[in-house]
């Protein structure tokens, strides 16, 4: 376990492969500097890799005050050792109060190494942080300036808040998209430090050999409007209604986790705390229930339509405009009114 450290950095990995940093590292950089200022310390942003020291200032105009770059031939490829080694040796010398991580496959796999290397917690897939106080009821000791880490629990039923009070640092991982990310500064200045750190060779016995990205066949993270389809949506072939609407409005097609595991459409349309988090202009929910793990992944669109047969469907209660109704009809008229509109 390293130090306590109340006068510690906020820090963020600073995801990268061969050479391009991940957006979520980008994101966390914002949120870092606001939890930062809430505390009044610097953020940090640890940076391995191999010739990646032209990354730096990206992290700096993102928000970073000290990048901590360890660049290295072995660090080329993420394999999850060396890459933990180069975390739990940072942690020990610099004891950050805060730790940040994308919650990416790389991210799920070496946040929890480090977790255990430095004997800290880690709650998984926040979808909000914050900075706040803390009383145990039981002994009545009084937390300062804790992190909360908050996400849904015990299957939605709950938004827990959970905060590591002794064992730090405090970390958490978030997803792509739970937070938007700051507009750089390219004038903003930083500081890079550069750190050697040593390897055994237990620790380099995985080689990458050859990397294969596939491409991604579906934006939901970009696209301004996206339309949803639900369990409601009742089949396979009827979500073909679904598709035409987000044709006719110009936009994605989103699918809820009942959807997906009915086999409606693909999981990549997933939307919600185990999808993509969307923040389109106007977001259409259709024969969606509006469970709060849905809700966390696009609760932040700017305008929310909801169409359910239940009045009391709980989107209701988030969405700008509810459409009360048999979806089988009223899909069809809203999109028999977008193509019979004047075009001006
Ligand atoms: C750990 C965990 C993570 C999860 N992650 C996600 C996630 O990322 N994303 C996600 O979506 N879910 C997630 N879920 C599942 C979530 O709890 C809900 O089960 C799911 O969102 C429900 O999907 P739904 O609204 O399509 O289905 P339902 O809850 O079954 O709702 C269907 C809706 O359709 C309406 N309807 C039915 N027929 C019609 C009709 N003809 N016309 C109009 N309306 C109609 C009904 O009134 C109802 O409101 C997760 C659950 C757990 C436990």
């Amino acid at each position: 376990m390293t130090k306590k450290n109340p006068q510690g950095e906020v820090w963020i990995f600073a995801e990268q492969h061969e050479g391009k940093l991940n957006d979520v590292a980008l994101e966390l950089c914002g949120k870092a500097r606001e939890l930062a200022d809430a505390l009044g310390v610097k953020v940090g942003a640890v940076l391995p890799g191999y010739n990646v020291s032209g990354l730096a200032q990206t992290l700096v105009a993102h928000g970073v005050d000290r990048v901590y770059l360890v660049d290295d031939p072995n660090l080329r490829n993420f394999t999850s050792s060396p890459y933990a080694h180069v975390m739990d040796t940072l942690i020990e010398k610099y004891a950050p109060q805060i730790v940040l991580y994308g919650a990416t496959p790389t991210g799920r796999d070496f946040g929890p190494r480090v977790a255990s290397a430095t004997r800290s917690g880690l709650t998984a897939d926040c979808t909000e942080l914050q900075i706040g106080d803390v009383v145990d009821s039981k002994t009545q000791t009084e937390y300062k300036n804790l992190l909360y880490q908050i996400r849904p629990a015990f299957g939605g039923n709950i938004v827990a808040t959970i905060v590591n009070p002794e064992q730090w640092p405090q970390m958490a991982t978030v997803r792509e998209g739970v937070f938007s990310k700051n507009e750089p500064d390219a004038s903003r200045t930083g500081e890079i430090v550069e750190e050697k750190v040593e390897f055994e060779p237990g620790m380099l016995c995985v080689e990458v050999l050859e990397r294969f990205v596939e491409a991604k066949t579906v934006d939901l993270k970009g696209a301004r409007i996206v339309v949803t389809g639900g369990a409601g949506v009742g089949s396979k072939e009827n979500f073909q209604l679904i598709r035409e609407l987000a044709d006719a409005l110009g936009g994605a097609v989103g699918a809820s986790r009942a959807a997906v595991n009915c086999g409606y459409i693909g999981a990549e349309h997933l939307v919600g705390q185990t999808g993509v988090t969307v923040r389109p202009a106007l977001y259409v929910a259709v024969g969606v229930s509006g469970a709060i793990q849905h809700i966390a992944g696009m609760q932040d669109s700017a305008k929310i339509i909801a169409i359910n047969s239940d009045p009391d469907a709980p989107i209701f209660s988030i969405a700008h405009y509810g459409i009360v109704g048999d979806l089988n009809v009223i899909v069809p008229w809203f999109i028999k009114a977008i193509h019979d509109r004047p075009v001006e």
